[in-house]
Parts: C-alpha cells; sequence; structure tokens
C-alpha cells in the first residue's frame, strides 16, 4: 500500500481568477506529477524517490512557481528554493537561491546523500552543482512570459508578494510545488520547490528549503510540504509544528494541520496551506486561502485533482 500527495500552491485560486483554458491544464500537469510517483512506488520504489519525482515533473511544467515556471526577483532574474527529506533516517537536504538549476529537487537530493551538509546556499551551492554535474539551463529556459509580464507590473514598487496574492496583478498565476508519500514500506518522504515571492529581494529565502518550516519528513508522525507566506510560515516553524502536534500531544494528522493552518496560522494572518501523509496510509489537504492546487492517490488507489476550495 502507498499513498501520494502533491501540491501546486496555495491562494486566490478561485474560478475567476484561473482562466477556464488553464483549469484542464493544471488538473493535467498534476496528474502527471502523481503518475510519475506512482510508476515508482508501484514497482516497490522508495517515498524519497517518489517526491522526486513528482515535484521534478510539476518544476518541468511552467504553469507553476518552481524550476522551469519560477517568478522573477527584484533583479530580474529566478533564484530557486527546494528541500528534500526523508522520513526513515531524518537525512535531508536543501537548495536555497540558486540560479540555473533545471530541477533544484534532484539537486537538494543531491546535497542531502553527497555533499554531508544539509543546506547549501547562494554562489557556493552554483558552484556545487557544476562540480556535480547538476543538470543546468540557461535563463532562457526559464522565460514565461506570464512571469514576465507580472514582473514588469511589479518591478519599480518596493514591495514583494506571493505571486497569488497581488490583487493588482490581473493575471495571477500561483504555484510552489510539493508532496508527500507513503512507501509500501510504510516510510514517509517530503520535497517542496519554489521560486519563491514575484520581486522578492535578492538573497531572499523563504519557507520551502528551511526543513521544519515549510518541509518536514518523520516516519513516527508524518511528511508535510507547505505553501503560503513564507516569512509567515518559517516564524511558525510550520510544518514541524503539525509533527510536534502528532509526537507531543497525539493529534491526528488531520486534527495537527487543522490546528497549524486554522488556528495558528490563521492568527499570524499567514495565508496558504499544506499537504500531509502519516505511516498509517492517512492523506490530508488543509489550506486556509481560497483553493489549492492538489491531487492525491489515496491508500485504495483513488486518484484525487482539485483546484478549488469547494471540490
Ligand atoms: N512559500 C513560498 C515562499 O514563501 C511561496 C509559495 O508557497 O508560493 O517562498
Amino acid at each position: 500500500m502507498y499513498t501520494i500527495a502533491i501540491h501546486g500552491g496555495a491562494g486566490a485560486v478561485t474560478r475567476q481568477t484561473i482562466a477556464a483554458d488553464d483549469d484542464p491544464k493544471f488538473r493535467a500537469g498534476l496528474k502527471a506529477a502523481l503518475q510519475a510517483a506512482s510508476n515508482i512506488l508501484k514497482h516497490d520504489g522508495s517515498a524519497l524517490d517518489a517526491v522526486e519525482a513528482a515535484v521534478k515533473c510539476l518544476e518541468d511544467n511552467p504553469l507553476f512557481n518552481a524550476g522551469k515556471g519560477a517568478v522573477y526577483t527584484k533583479k530580474g532574474v529566478h533564484e530557486l528554493d527546494a528541500a528534500i527529506m526523508d522520513g526513515k533516517n531524518l537525512q535531508a537536504g536543501a537548495i536555497a537561491g540558486v540560479r540555473n538549476v533545471k530541477n533544484p529537487v534532484s539537486f537538494a537530493k543531491v546535497v542531502m546523500e553527497k555533499s554531508g551538509h544539509v543546506l547549501l546556499s547562494g554562489k557556493g551551492a552554483n558552484d556545487y552543482a557544476l562540480k556535480m554535474k547538476i543538470e543546468m539551463e540557461s535563463d532562457d529556459y526559464f522565460y514565461t512570459k506570464q512571469r514576465y509580464d507580472q514582473w514588469l507590473q511589479v518591478r519599480h514598487t518596493d514591495f514583494y508578494h506571493l505571486d497569488h496574492i497581488v490583487e493588482e496583478i490581473p493575471e495571477r498565476k500561483f504555484g510552489t510545488v510539493g508532496a508527500v508519500v507513503m512507501d509500501n514500506s510504510g516510510s514517509l518522504a517530503a520535497a517542496t520547490s519554489t521560486g519563491g515571492m514575484i520581486n522578492k529581494q535578492f538573497g531572499r529565502i523563504g519557507d520551502s528549503p528551511l526543513i521544519g518550516a515549510g518541509t518536514y519528513a518523520n516516519n513516527q508522525t508524518c511528511a508535510i510540504s507547505c505553501t503560503g507566506h513564507g516569512e509567515l510560515f518559517i516564524r511558525a516553524v510550520a510544518a514541524y509544528d503539525v509533527s510536534c502536534l502528532m509526537e507531543y500531544k497525539n493529534l491526528s494528522l488531520h486534527e495537527a494541520m487543522q490546528k497549524v493552518v486554522n488556528e495558528k496560522l490563521k492568527n499570524m494572518h499567514a495565508e496558504g496551506g499544506m499537504i500531509g501523509a502519516d505511516a498509517k496510509g492517512n492523506l490530508s489537504f488543509v489550506f486556509n486561502a481560497q483553493g489549492m492546487h492538489r491531487g492525491s492517490i489515496d491508500a485504495k488507489g483513488v486518484e484525487y485533482v482539485a483546484l478549488y476550495g469547494d471540490e
């Protein structure tokens, strides 16, 4: 038995903000990512390999704010953040503020497996990527018209926002991506990847690559991947807080996620959500925004894909 849950970002995801012809494209992107993970798990592959495969698939899809579809920083470039964690042994790898890496999640896995470190950032991370022969792409690869147009509208302002809560931007696209998995051996893993916030300050790092904030996995409790206002998720130590509520207070996965997303984060005015898996085969999606791109394959093999809050 295995389970998979994925997300492609939470926020103002409504039938008004998603163009009618984009709706099926988002769903197809989510389904493809579920399939990528499922192909590994049905052959007894590991949760770690499965979360990597799902996130990689979403990174390659220009609709999501990760890898190819990443948002622009204030300087008009892409700085990518990602993390991956293995619940079996609490090993973790992450990268922050890297440029031109095609699949940040795979690079995070290499950091975990080969570097002896957990988190590499900026130029040091880019140098390490070259040394490890990580697949790189030119700046052109990361160009998408929608993200570029979004950035043109805000580049002269001082503010930076989650791309999905900038009310002034008419064509808002949404989407940090993440995956959580329980594999056939009952082991958990989590991964998250993002371009961060549009017009973000050079060097800004969000919650996604920070273990315990945006990403966490522990076989004793849960695997969690978050999406939302990174600064606030960092301050809430959101992903690890779910694990703590399960470990120390015996809350169920869903109860713990509800408490963190709909009480703690909400009280901090932190818009967003998270996906979770536990080692008993439960999955949960909780968000306090209008919608969240999400999908799952549950313990019975039933596939679910949804975008809006009422699905
Ligand atoms: N949490 C991400 C960040 O702050 C953004 C997102 O979820 O869309 O970098």
